[in-house]
C-alpha cells in the first residue's frame, strides 16, 4: 500500500476544476461533487471528474470553503507538516527581504503566503498566531507553527489570539486567547519610527492596521498644515501626520480605540511638529457633515472606515457611504489639500472605487489630481488568481482648485 492511499479523495465539479485551475485556490461546497468520508480538517486529494489529480488541499466541514488547495502534488500525510515548515520558512525570509524601518509586520498571511487558514502578526518581540480553519486547529500543525516561530524570533512570546466567532463558525470548540510561549502579552512597537502600544489580550479585535504601514508613510511625505483624520482607531494615520503637520484632529467612534491613540501620542510626543493631537469621539458622518456646512477647512484629510460591503449584497449601499464621507472632506479642502482615501471592502474594487472619487469631486466642484495609488504593505501579499487578498485600496490625490 502506498502512503497516498490513506488520504481521501474528492472530486469536484468542473466549476470547481475550472476555478482551481484558473488559480483560485478555493472550492466551494456546492463544486464538491463526490467524496470519501472526511474528517473534519483532513489532508484530502483534489481530483477533476475524469479523475486527474489536481493536488491536495486542507478540508472544512463547516465551512462553505469545503477546501483550500495547498499545493498541486499530491503529497502523504507525513508531507504535511514538513510542507507547512517549509511554507513558514518562505513567508518569514519574505517579510525579512522585504519590510523595512519597522519591527512589526504581517509574518504569515494564510492564502497570499499558501498557508491557507493561518495568520500570523509580529508586533515587535511579540508574535500573534489566529488559527482559521479545521486544519491549522490540528494539534501537529500548531505545534509546527509555534516551532518555527521560535526558531525564527528567538526571545519573543507568541500568543494565540482566538476570535470565538470564526471557532464557532469552523465548528471548533471554545478557547480562550492564551500564551502559547514566552512571558509577553503586551510590548510597545515601531512602525515608520512611529511608536505604538500594543496589548495581545485586550478586547479590541485585530491589534493594529498593519496593512496600512506603507500608507502612513506615503501620506505622511504630502501632508501638511491642519489635517483631520477620520476613523482614525489608534491613531495609526494621526500620528504619522503629527510629525509634519501643524495641527491634527482625529476622530474616532471608538472611546476604548481613543484611549490607546492618547497613550500613543505620549510616546512620540518629542518628534511631533505639532501641539497636542485633538482626539474626538464621534460618528464621523455627523462630524464631517457639520464641519462640512460649517466651513471648516483643512489642508489634509485622511478617510480611512472599516470595511462598509461585507458582501456583493451592500456593494451600492458602501458606495454611497463612501461617496458621503469623500464628497464632505473634498468640500474642506484648501487649493493644494491632501485627500488620503481608503477602502479595505474587497467587494469595492479599484475602478469602482476610483469612479466614486471622481464624482465625489465633480459634485463637490473640485478638481483632482491622483497622485498615489496604493494596496496594502508589502508584507500583506497579493497572490495572483485570489482576489481575495487584494482587499485594500489607499488613495492619495491633491485638490488642484
Ligand atoms: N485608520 C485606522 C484604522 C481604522 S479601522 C488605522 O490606521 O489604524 C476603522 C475604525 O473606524 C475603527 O476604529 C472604528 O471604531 C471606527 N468607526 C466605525 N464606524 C465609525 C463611525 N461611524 N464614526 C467614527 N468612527 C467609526
Amino acid at each position: 500500500m502506498s502512503p497516498h492511499d490513506s488520504i481521501p479523495t474528492v472530486t469536484v465539479s468542473p466549476r470547481g476544476a475550472q476555478r482551481l485551475k484558473s488559480g483560485h485556490l478555493w472550492v466551494y461546497r456546492s463544486d464538491i461533487a463526490r467524496s470519501d468520508e472526511l474528517p473534519p480538517g483532513s489532508l484530502v486529494h483534489v481530483r477533476d471528474h475524469r479523475g486527474r489529480t489536481l493536488g491536495s488541499a486542507l478540508y472544512s466541514s463547516a465551512s462553505q470553503i469545503a477546501i483550500r488547495l495547498l499545493t498541486s502534488r499530491a503529497i502523504a500525510e507525513d508531507e504535511l507538516v514538513a510542507l507547512v515548515r517549509q511554507r513558514i520558512d518562505d513567508a518569514v525570509r519574505f517579510r525579512r527581504q522585504n519590510v523595512h524601518d519597522s519591527d512589526s509586520y504581517r509574518v504569515i498571511f494564510s492564502e497570499a503566503d499558501l498557508l491557507p487558514g493561518l495568520i500570523v502578526d509580529k508586533y515587535n518581540d511579540l508574535l500573534a498566531m489566529q488559527v482559521l480553519t479545521q486544519a491549522f486547529d490540528r494539534e501537529p500543525i500548531r505545534q509546527a507553527v509555534a516551532e518555527k516561530m521560535r526558531e525564527h524570533y528567538s526571545g519573543a512570546s507568541l500568543l494565540d489570539r482566538v476570535d470565538p466567532h470564526i471557532r464557532e463558525l469552523e465548528q471548533l470548540a471554545p478557547q480562550e486567547s492564551q500564551v502559547v510561549f514566552g512571558e509577553k502579552t503586551s510590548t510597545l512597537f515601531t512602525l515608520n519610527g512611529v511608536r505604538f502600544h500594543f496589548d495581545g489580550l485586550a478586547g479590541q479585535k485585530t491589534g493594529a492596521f498593519l496593512d496600512q504601514r506603507e500608507n502612513y508613510a506615503a501620506a505622511a511625505r504630502y501632508a501638511h498644515g491642519e489635517a483631520l483624520d477620520c476613523f482614525t482607531y489608534q491613531g495609526g494615520f494621526a500620528l504619522h501626520l503629527a510629525r509634519v503637520c501643524g495641527a491634527v484632529t482625529a476622530v474616532d467612534a471608538s472611546r476604548p480605540a481613543l484611549e490607546v491613540a492618547e497613550k500613543n501620542e505620549q510616546l512620540n510626543r518629542d518628534a511631533h511638529t505639532c501641539s497636542e493631537i485633538d482626539w474626538i469621539e464621534a460618528n464621523a458622518f455627523d462630524l464631517l457633515k457639520d464641519y462640512s456646512t460649517a466651513g471648516r477647512q483643512y489642508d489634509t484629510i485622511v478617510l480611512d472606515p472599516p470595511a462598509f460591503a461585507k458582501s456583493k449584497r451592500t456593494l451600492e449601499t458602501a458606495l454611497r457611504g463612501y461617496k458621503e464621507l469623500n464628497l464632505r472632506a473634498l468640500m474642506m479642502l484648501r487649493p493644494g489639500g491632501v485627500l488620503v482615501t481608503c477602502s479595505c471592502s474587497f467587494h469595492v474594487e479599484q475602478p469602482a472605487f476610483s469612479a466614486m472619487l471622481n464624482a465625489a469631486a465633480a459634485d463637490a466642484g473640485r478638481r483632482l489630481r491622483i497622485l498615489e495609488n496604493r494596496g496594502a504593505a508589502v508584507d500583506h501579499p497579493v497572490l495572483a488568481g485570489v482576489p481575495e487578498t487584494s482587499y485594500l485600496k489607499c488613495m492619495l490625490s491633491q485638490v488642484i482648485e
